[in-house]
């Protein structure tokens, strides 16, 4: 298990505890569990002036997943950990079905209507709904982080590639630099973008060569408009030639080459608008933000030899990532943002005609779809102890969706909740 989150008696917040040390807390009657997700105790006794060490909250923002690690940078350990499943894509499924359902109710209506397709403006940095609850799924991790966690700076991957480091010629004899970050961003940077093939046999899956196209002896720059890469027997047959006089026999390809060496790497992430807002709505937070490119990710994780998760991928986002990540112990938590349900009242068939009555309330008997409860049922067919995400019914026998399967009709009074619905489920 992770460390568990601590809070003093004014709900601020102090270091993490090592999760025997919460038992031992809660136990002896010192602390109480204060929030089951993210796990965070509250002492019953004030503590005078206490110390708190600075962590690092880091994110590596993904389009369907987004890795979150707190990091001691002091040891180098990681504090927590969690991946944070996104609901963009139904967002999407949502809109796209109001939509049809509204277009075919204004087609019903045969009445005149002017056309009004041109009159629609967007504001500077408008984002595709599905975008923008991306961007405040992970700000409200970060404001409920920097709530139980003494959190001081913030680090975001925010680009694939860093173009301008990439670009400048300064950079002595990348080939002569493997190992290094610099050499190690290039090659990744290359291999993209000729697709991890020989560019001059377009042999693949063979081990490839950092190769200039006008080569050292002749002038040619280390820029990367003047890198590709090239099998060895390529590389060695080529030697010191122009590309020309090498491959006099294929014009074709001397064309298509220069080109693509010419042209930049379209490179999503460097265009990915929401990670760029998503950087600016960090740093409007107050905290310091600092950023980290893709191929630094994958630069600290190999040296290391960790396995590639999303939350071990933001454990070494950035230049500030500790030499040595200690991340054993953690066992990242699983969120899955869930939305706060619907306001349709109505089920509809294929028709549009009304499936079923309309909801008569969200919450029954206290309870609401979403919660998080304990049931303990003692008599009939469903004998045993559940604990897992509640869907309500008005008739107040409850579904409940645990981690081995969903249990249905437990009564109301067999439940009690233990963490009221946030958007989010667990597991
Ligand atoms: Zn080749």
């Amino acid at each position: 298990m992770s460390n568990v989150f601590v809070v003093d008696t004014m709900q601020k917040p102090l270091d993490p505890v090592h999760p025997g040390r919460a038992r031992m807390l809660v136990s002896s009657g010192k602390a109480a569990v204060f929030r089951r997700f993210p796990f965070t105790i509250i002492l019953k006794q004030e503590v005078h002036e206490p110390v708190t060490h600075p962590l690092r909250l880091k994110l590596d923002p993904g389009s369907k997943t987004t890795g979150i690690a707190i990091v001691n940078e002091g040891s180098g350990e990681v504090v927590w950990a969690a991946e944070l499943s996104h609901r963009g894509n139904a967002i999407k499924e949502a809109l796209d079905a109001r939509r049809g359902v509204r277009r075919s109710r204004r087609q019903r209506k045969t009445r005149y209507r002017k056309p009004r397709f041109a009159n629609r403006r967007r504001k500077q940095g408008w984002l595709p709904p599905s975008l923008e609850s991306r961007l405040f799924t992970i700000l409200t991790w970060v404001t409920r982080l920097s709530r139980y966690c003494p959190i001081a700076s913030i680090s975001q991957e925010l680009v694939k590639f860093d173009m301008q480091a990439m670009n400048n010629p300064e950079i002595g004899g990348v080939e002569y630099q493997q190992g290094t970050l610099q050499g190690y961003e290039v090659r990744e940077y290359l291999l993209e973008k000729w697709n991890r093939t020989c560019a001059y046999c377009g042999a693949k899956g063979v081990p490839l060569q950092i190769e200039h196209i006008q080569c050292r002896k002749k002038h040619g720059s280390n820029r990367v408009s003047n890198l590709c890469l090239a099998c060895e027997p390529c590389n060695l047959k080529k030697g010191t030639q122009d590309i020309e006089v090498f491959l006099r026999n294929k014009p074709d390809v001397v064309k298509r080459l220069l080109t693509q060496a010419k042209a930049p790497l379209r490179d999503a992430s460097a265009v990915n608008s929401t990670r760029w807002a998503l950087y600016e709505r960090l740093k409007a937070t107050g905290l310091p933000v600092e950023t980290g490119t893709g191929g630094m990710t994958k630069f600290h994780r190999m040296t290391q030899g960790l396995d590639k998760t999303h939350w071990i991928d933001a454990a070494c986002v950035g230049a500030s990532t500790p030499l040595i990540l200690l991340i054993d112990r953690v066992h990242p938590l699983r969120i899955q943002a869930t939305g706060h349900g619907c306001r349709q009242m109505c089920l509809m068939n294929r028709f549009g005609f009304p499936r079923a009555k309309p909801k008569s309330c969200k919450v029954v008997h206290g309870f609401q779809t979403g919660d998080i409860v304990k049931a303990i049922v003692t008599s009939g067919k469903k004998i045993g102890v559940y604990v897992g995400r509640v869907a309500v019914r008005a008739s107040g026998s409850f579904n409940i969706t645990t981690s081995v399967g969903t249990i249905q009709g437990v009564g109301y009074q067999q439940c009690t909740i233990i963490h009221k619905t946030d958007g989010y489920s667990y597991c």
